[in-house]
């Protein structure tokens, strides 16, 4: 079973509830997707067991038998390969290595060399669960193939949280891509409400069954209650805003550990997601 975790923008608590969650449920595993900014492992403290390499093609011309006709230019909707007047000009990091100009180019001028654009993190953390995290190299533009590769190491039959991007880009989206179940996470602000909407539609469209959490619950206004009713959306639970809880953020530690009266929110959350499946 794969449940995500996700937020219309970062610093909502996504983090939090998707690793005290993990904690919280016998024999799961936890994968950081937010491959920009993973940040689960500074909670969970993963003794790394194995690091891999990601690699992604982009295309090179043989300038030989290339006859300049533009046709993988017209094709390459991330403008990452510009036919010139002289030459033919890659942006690598803009490729997606989907292989369609290959498929157009009429001479066969284009063959495809591989890079490294970031690498996945596998490990055991000291709460008795493994997790594997994605970390996109610095100027790569997209995160995507790390996530489908985390993904991809996972078995069938293991319980799966998935910490996903904040948002509703193409990275939030190939993290949720099959989930069984998605929470989202959002604060009682007027920001979180409008930054929620966008991932609400996008899970609707992606027919994606999903639930509310409300974090730092009475810190702001009721704006995101009247939506979610209006809206038909359910509350799985609100975390309240606590000093505790913060000061135990701040120095990297999951409060449902240390806070035994709040480890029933997140075992009740997971009970509540099991009904609806
Ligand atoms: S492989 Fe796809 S994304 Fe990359 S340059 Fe060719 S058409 Fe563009
Ligand atoms: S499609 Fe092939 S032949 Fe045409 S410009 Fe591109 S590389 Fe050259």
């Amino acid at each position: 079973m794969k449940i995500a975790v996700l937020s219309g923008k970062g610093g909502t608590g996504k983090t939090t509830v998707s690793n005290n969650l993990a904690i919280n449920i016998k024999n799961t595993i936890l994968i950081d997707t937010d491959v920009e900014e993973p940040n689960s492992h500074i909670f969970l403290k993963p003794d790394i067991e194995k690091i891999d390499s990601v690699f992604i093609g982009y295309p090179e011309v043989d300038m030989n038998k290339c006859n300049l006709c533009g046709k993988c230019g017209e094709f390459c909707r991330f403008n990452a390969i510009i036919p010139a007047k002289n030459s033919v000009v890659v942006f690598n990091e803009s490729c997606h290595d989907c292989g369609g100009c290959a498929m157009v180019c009429p001479t066969n001028a284009i063959t495809y060399k591989q890079r490294e654009i970031g690498k996945i993190y596998s490990g055991k953390t000291k709460y008795d669960i493994d997790m594997k995290y994605g970390e996109i190299n610095i100027g790569e533009m997209s995160g995507v193939r790390i996530i489908e590769e985390v993904k991809e190491k996972i078995k069938n039959e293991e319980i799966v949280i998935i910490d996903s991007p904040p948002g509703t880009a193409c990275s939030t989206v190939a993290a949720v891509e099959g989930v069984d179940y998605a929470i989202l996470v959002s604060e009682p602000t007027p920001f979180g409400v409008s930054d929620m909407k966008m991932v609400v539609e996008m899970l609707r469209e992606m027919n994606i069954p999903f639930g509310l959490v409300i974090n730092k619950a009475k810190l702001g206004d009721d704006e995101i209650y009247e939506y979610a009713n209006n809206e038909n959306i359910e509350i799985l639970a609100e975390i309240p805003f606590n000093k505790e809880i913060a000061k135990l953020y701040a120095n990297g530690e999951l409060f449902s550990i240390h806070l035994k009266e709040y480890k029933e929110i997140f075992e009740n959350i997971y009970s509540q997601i099991l009904s609806k499946l």
